[in-house]
């Protein structure tokens, strides 16, 4: 990539996913002029909509486009009642997380303040902590590919060597550089199921070599019913969390719940060469077209992916334009922005005027 100047491939698929992409991209535009970064956009056709129109879900020239480009901003894709032909539902994110090895789910789940917590705690108005879902393997090994007969049904569930270790360096990596920003000892804990299964047992044991790695950041082990007994008992305790791909899809929807909800989730998956940003919600066929979509979770994942462009060389005014952006989201709220899905009366582009004015756009 060129340094300073960058290609966004564009994703904004169906539903609320074009609704809150164009609300970000509304936010990116001001933000770059004002750090001074070359930010070019280009928007892809993928999706459901795509799929009932063309029989395609995904055309190659846009998976080509999407894999040429610095990173991929992605809205949600999928509706329903528009299904492939064997009855799956239309999820190129899904293909997108398989083809460019994206193998690290990142969710950050962090209280914004202002915005109403889950839990009564007065602690909960400090969590803030990364579950790291492992994105290409897992029980999600065998999508599509699950073994049915008439009495029986079969997916299997693989992890690899190569793969846990790169997962848990890259969560290892990422505590150093939170507790570098938070200014705490960081803290890696692995959610799995070892005292059942033999392949978390190997996982953890994979976890264990790479954690030596680290000496300065701490490791741990936590079995994931506990986990979810704990992320409602104590969310403020955690700090990164890798886990399993299924693991993860559940935690993770949880753990969105403590803190606002889908409209506040914000995810990223990443891989050693490409990465997707995107909301972690779906396309909310039951709001969409309202104005009402809440493109919080989208304009953070912008921010992230801005802080993963600058890691990769992009220039610091990648880094400072996301820290810009997540601070004016974190403004707007305190300042009384209130979205329909925690009970205010403020939609999409209200959220979008709010955090321009912000960082000044
Ligand atoms: P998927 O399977 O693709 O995740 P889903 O239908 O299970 O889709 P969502 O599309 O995320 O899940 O919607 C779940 C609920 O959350 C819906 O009631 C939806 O309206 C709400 N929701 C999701 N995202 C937002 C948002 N950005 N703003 C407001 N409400 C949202």
């Amino acid at each position: 990539m060129a340094a300073n100047s960058v290609r966004i491939a564009v994703l904004p698929g169906d539903g609320i996913g074009t609704e809150v992409t164009d609300a970000a991209l509304a936010v990116l535009e001001p933000l770059a002029r004002r750090h001074g970064i070359g930010l070019s956009t280009e928007t892809l056709p993928a999706g459901a909509f795509h799929y009932q129109a063309t029989g395609e879900a995904f055309p190659e020239s846009s998976f080509r486009a999407a894999e040429a480009a610095d990173a991929i901003l992605l809205g949600a894709m999928g509706w329903p009642g528009i299904r492939q032909a064997d009855g799956t539902e239309i999820a190129p994110q899904l293909d997108l997380r398989f083809r460019l090895g994206l193998y690290a789910g990142v969710r950050p789940v962090r209280a914004i303040p202002g915005v109403p917590v889950a839990l009564a705690d007065p602690r909960a108005q400090g969590i803030d902590f990364v579950l790291v879902r492992e994105s290409t393997e897992g029980l999600f090994h065998s999508r599509g590919a699950g073994l049915v007969t008439e009495d029986r049904a079969e997916e299997t569930l693989r992890i690899t060597r190569a793969t846990t270790e790169k997962l848990s360096r890259f969560s290892f990596r990422l505590a150093e550089r939170r507790a570098a920003r938070l200014g705490r000892k960081g803290r890696v804990t692995l959610v799995d199921k070892a005292n059942v299964f033999r392949a978390f047992a190997f996982m953890r044991a994979v976890f264990d070599g790479v954690a030596v790695e680290f000496p300065g950041v701490e490791s741990g082990h936590h079995y994931v019913d506990a986990m979810a007994l704990d992320l409602v008992r104590k969310p403020w305790a955690f700090d990164v969390l890798p886990t399993e791909n299924m693991f993860g899809d559940i935690l993770s929807d949880l753990a969105a719940g403590l803190v606002g909800g889908m409209g506040f989730s914000p995810s990223a998956d990443i891989g050693d060469e490409h990465a997707v940003f995107q909301p972690a919600h779906g396309t909310a066929p039951d709001i969409a077209g309202q104005g009402i979509a809440n493109p919080t979770a989208m304009l953070l994942s912008a921010a992230m992916m801005l802080d993963w462009l600058a890691s990769r060389g992009a220039g610091q005014g990648f880094a400072e334009a996301g820290a810009e952006l997540e601070a004016a989201v974190d403004a707007a709220f305190a300042a009384g922005l209130r979205t329909a899905d925690i009970g205010g009366g403020d939609g999409t582009a209200a959220v979008m005027r709010a955090v321009a004015e912000q960082i000044g756009g």
